[in-house]
């Protein structure tokens, strides 16, 4: 499209939507910026005060866009995808969170055909629309089960010859913290470690804010440990902070955190074809590391995924993330960290225009890039 239709596009946008806010039909009442979602139709929603540029994809199905989708929010669909697709997915819990909430696997596809692929979100809290789309993506997977297709192959034929296992929130107690702050935490003990490590990281300088904006930008999971980078990738030569953060803390040990050994046991259960992470943000894709195994495989896969969302590749030297430690562990995985967004965590609602459409094949297409190889 071009600049001038854009922006006339833009402007008759933000016109309809400033007509929608002004009243909703049928309450009399006047709906001001901010008030979510307001109802145009069957089945049909229009986002308010969230109009940007691009379009917002057209909402369908169980899993919507939220300005927080929460692990409620997350356990909620899977309930609802359950009662709608339930032979054509199994849901397992791989672990439990330090603070008592469900690891989510779910698996599509034939898992006895010897390839698996694992898609994995939010293993960083604030980086909470990963969970959406690995959801959105889930459910395109299921609801274009028997119609879709992809490189000329149907999705049917392709999870007949192997098994997705979508994994949308593998930190859930960080993107609690993000997005409720400590009311997200249930536990005590955890509260406590949480306004300890405030307290340290105002003390060292590495944060000025107050301790809302603060927990609004948190990585670590339930006790301040930064999963990505807990695992036995380089682990001992990374810095150590010395104490819980909202980022940056590596644990302990390697794999001291429930949910990084639930990560690490699923990696040790399959032979994968291959995992990939989603986090955000930066529209860049990870894909080396030093001593990498699979240094093919992985720039392979990275070329593929760079060429549907169009993001630039960049070989990472990181360390101690999961990535890491799968390219390089005994039987390794080609494996790549894709940074979907281009604004800063937590993003807006509106960055899904940019997200999804993005995103929406890449699925598919790892899924037949492993069939294929
Ligand atoms: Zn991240």
């Amino acid at each position: 499209m071009k600049k001038a239709d854009r922006i006339k596009k833009y402007i008759r946008t933000a016109a309809a939507v400033l007509a929608l806010t002004l009243s909703v039909p049928g309450t009399g009442m006047a709906a001001g910026p901010g008030s979510g979602l307001v109802t145009v139709g069957p089945g049909q929603t229009l986002l308010t005060g969230t109009a940007t540029p691009s379009e917002m994809p057209k909402e369908w199905g169980v899993v919507r866009t939220a300005d927080k989708y929460s692990y409620s929010d997350m356990e909620q669909d899977i309930r609802e995808l359950q009662a709608q697709y339930g032979s054509r997915m199994t849901v397992n819990v791989i672990g439990t969170s330090l603070d008592g909430r469900n690891l989510y696997e779910i698996v599509v596809g034939n898992q006895n055909a010897g390839k698996h692929v694992m898609i994995q979100g939010a293993i960083h809290g604030r980086e909470y629309m990963t969970p959406l789309l690995v959801m959105k993506q889930l459910e395109t997977a299921l609801a274009q089960y028997d119609t879709g297709r992809y490189g000329g192959i149907s999705y049917a034929s392709l999870f007949d010859r192997a098994a997705v296992h979508f994994l949308p929130m593998v930190n859930p107690d960080g993107v609690s913290i993000s997005q409720f702050g400590l009311q997200g935490i249930r536990s005590p003990e955890l509260r406590q470690t949480i306004e300890e490590a405030y307290r340290k990281d105002l003390e060292e300088g590495r944060t000025e804010a107050s301790l809302d904006r603060y927990l609004d930008y948190w990585k670590a999971n339930g006790r301040g440990v930064d999963l990505n980078s807990n695992f036995d990738a380089g682990w001992e030569g990374l810095n150590d902070l010395g104490h819980p953060s909202y980022a940056g803390y590596k644990g302990p040990s390697a794999c001291s955190e429930p949910e990084s050994m639930a990560l690490a046991n699923l990696a040790n259960r399959y032979q994968w074809s291959l995992v990939l992470n989603y986090h955000s943000m930066g529209e860049v894709i990870y894909w080396d590391y030093e001593g990498n195994k699979v240094q093919e495989q992985s720039a392979e896969l990275s070329e593929l995924v760079a060429g549907i969302t169009g993001y630039r590749q960049i070989a990472s030297s990181g360390g101690g993330g999961y990535k890491d430690w799968l390219q390089i562990k005994e039987s390794p995985v080609p494996s790549i960290t894709v940074e979907v967004g281009s604004v800063a965590c937590p993003m807006p609602r509106s960055e899904w225009a940019r997200v999804w459409p993005q995103n929406e094949q890449v699925w598919a297409a790892v899924l037949s890039w492993a069939v294929t190889h």
